[in-house]
């Protein structure tokens, strides 16, 4: 199995081979296809995996860049890890002129504002900054086709139910789900429940 033959678009094939990955890993192998198929995936997955790239390379995949809306929407339980995630989509996208911005708590909200105003491709954020700039409308979630719920248990850990939850309520009804996570314990697969149609489950 090789990223050539997984039908992803040319300028993204250059970004992963200059980022310096040469073949998919696992997750990579199995989650990509199904979610470039339009299908919601759960992904008990640890870190070291490739979970990253995963969910990064798909994202990419699938927006136009030549809108200027949001749409993809990236959650995670940390400020670091969001902007961790908006350095490797940033890098894997480099050959296509996309916009990321990291929406994290302790920033400027003016800056968040700016940013969001220009127009970014992808969001990538903690769910309560996400939250507040959506009840803002300077987050606007009407183009959102993707929501990516990156280590679910450890936001689930932090207190982060109730503004996921919130978040979600803002995004169009039809919206492809992915939930990564270590664990799938209740309160996630409740989540499942109400997020995802017929998810289709990765273990890795
Ligand atoms: P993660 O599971 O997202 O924490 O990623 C673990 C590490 O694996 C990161 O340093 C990635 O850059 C690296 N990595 C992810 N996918 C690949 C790949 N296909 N080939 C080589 N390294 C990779």
């Amino acid at each position: 199995p090789t990223f050539d033959s997984m039908g992803l678009r040319e300028d993204l094939l250059r970004g992963i081979y200059a980022y310096g990955f040469e073949k998919p890993s696992a997750i990579q192998q199995r989650a990509i296809k199904q979610i470039m198929k339009g299908k919601d995936v759960i992904a008990q997955a640890q870190s070291g995996t490739g979970k990253t790239a995963t969910f990064s390379i798909s994202t990419l995949q699938m927006i136009d860049t030549q809108l200027r809306d949001t749409q993809a929407l990236i959650l995670s339980p940390t400020r670091e890890l969001a902007q961790q995630i908006q350095k490797v989509i940033l890098a894997l996208g480099d050959y296509m002129s996309v916009q990321c911005h990291a929406c994290i708590g302790g920033t400027n909200i003016g800056e968040d504002i700016r940013k969001l105003d220009y127009g970014q491709h992808i969001v990538s954020g903690t769910p309560g900054r996400v939250f507040d700039m959506i009840r803002r409308r300077s987050l606007r979630t009407r183009s959102i086709k993707m929501l990516i719920l990156d280590e679910s248990d450890e936001m689930l850990n932090k207190g982060f139910k109730e503004q996921i939850y919130d978040v979600y309520r803002y995004l169009p009804p039809a919206i492809q789900v992915v939930l990564l996570s270590a664990t799938l314990p209740h309160e996630i697969l409740e989540m499942t429940n109400k997020f995802m149609t017929d998810p289709i489950r990765i273990l890795v």
